[in-house]
């Protein structure tokens, strides 16, 4: 093999492992943005022009939350409600807002040893809040991604993306009408 094709495959992305996965059915998802970026890595090799791997990255690089990369946000203040439940407050730039509609959620990252986690948060404060957003979070003695929030203290940068999911709603608008829109609703569910 030429040494070329070796840089090459040093630069060919990874696929992510099951638990990078959230499970929840983001939009895109971990998977969707590998085949994305393995996509961009052919048509890179295909024109050995390197410059067409970086071009993601380049545009991914401001303080705003993202679907497809992870943005990092700062801790600006942790408070312990229970036993095991944690309010974490984050720092947003200036006076913006995350942007998030009616029941998104957010997807954090974390390293635990030497593996990658990804869970989803939805976060509780406003979503017009200006400058912060919150996330209220359970914290298990067996979970994984648990045991890397246990550990966040104030000013640490946590890696965040998104926003995902959310319910069809608008104002003025009954639980019926709401149903009817979801097309996974079944006849009997919107009965209940
Ligand atoms: C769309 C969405 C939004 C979410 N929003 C929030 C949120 O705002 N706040 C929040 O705290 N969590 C939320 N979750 C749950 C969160 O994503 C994680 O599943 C949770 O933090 C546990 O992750 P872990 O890696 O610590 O545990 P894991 O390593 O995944 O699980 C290990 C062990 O932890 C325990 N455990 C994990 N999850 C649960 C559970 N739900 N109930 C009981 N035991 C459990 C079990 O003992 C399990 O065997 C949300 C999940 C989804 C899908």
């Amino acid at each position: 093999m030429s040494e070329s094709e070796d840089d090459w495959l040093s630069l060919m992305p990874t696929e992510p492992l099951q638990s990078q996965c959230c499970g929840s059915g983001c939009k895109p998802c971990v998977y969707d943005v590998y085949q994305k970026e393995l996509a961009q890595w052919e048509e890179a090799k295909a024109k050995k022009d390197r410059r067409l791997l970086t071009k993601q990255k380049e545009e991914s690089c401001n303080s705003e939350l993202n679907p497809d990369t992870f943005t990092a946000f700062k801790i600006s203040s942790v408070e312990q409600l229970t036993e095991d439940t944690y309010q974490y407050k984050f720092e947003l730039p200036g006076n913006s807002s995350l942007g998030l509609n009616l029941g998104q959620h957010i997807v954090l990252r974390g390293m635990v040893n030497g593996l990658e986690v990804q869970r989803a948060y939805t976060p509780i404060s406003p979503v017009n809040a200006e400058g912060y957003f919150e996330v209220l979070i359970k914290c298990y003695k067996a979970g994984l991604m648990s045991q890397y929030i246990k550990s966040w203290i104030e000013g640490d940068t946590v890696f965040w993306r998104g926003p995902f999911g959310g319910f069809p709603y608008s104002p003025n608008q009954n639980s019926d009408q709401v149903c009817a829109a979801l097309p996974e609703v079944t006849a009997s569910q919107q009965k209940l």
